[in-house]
């Protein structure tokens, strides 16, 4: 991507990030709205999956289908939907109430109260 198209990016949401509206930091990252998807090959040298540089749906790379977005935000993401990332997070509560020990005693101590409040992304917020 050239610098200019990734300045554009960047001022879509004022240099925040389009899912949960944190000032961008150095090294943030461009997001597919709709994910493309990039082939891999399992490396048996090296155990573990590689890219291969090749990408499954081309006509995702267009400017309108960036975001600009965090490294956390990107990375949780990973190559969902916007609704498949939401349900993702949406599933944390769920996780945290089965796995986690700590997260049950703080909500037992009333350190953490859970709400039904809907996972809105910042770009939603803004354009509303
Ligand atoms: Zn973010």
């Amino acid at each position: 991507m050239t610098k200019k198209g990734r300045q554009i990016v960047f001022d879509k949401y004022n240099g925040k990030c389009a899912y949960c509206g944190c000032e961008l930091m150095k090294g943030w990252h461009v997001d597919h709205i709709e994910p493309i998807v990039r082939d891999s090959k399992w490396d048996r040298d090296k155990g573990r999956f590689k890219q291969t540089g090749t990408c499954r749906k081309p006509e995702n790379e267009t400017l309108e289908n960036y975001n600009p977005a965090c490294s956390s935000c990107n990375i949780q993401k990973n190559s969902f939907t916007i609704e498949q990332f939401r349900n993702n997070i949406k599933q944390f509560v769920n996780s945290l109430n089965q796995y986690s020990t700590q997260y049950k005693f703080a909500k037992r101590y009333g350190l953490v109260t859970e709400t039904d409040t809907e996972v809105e992304f910042y770009f939603e917020m803004v354009s509303s």
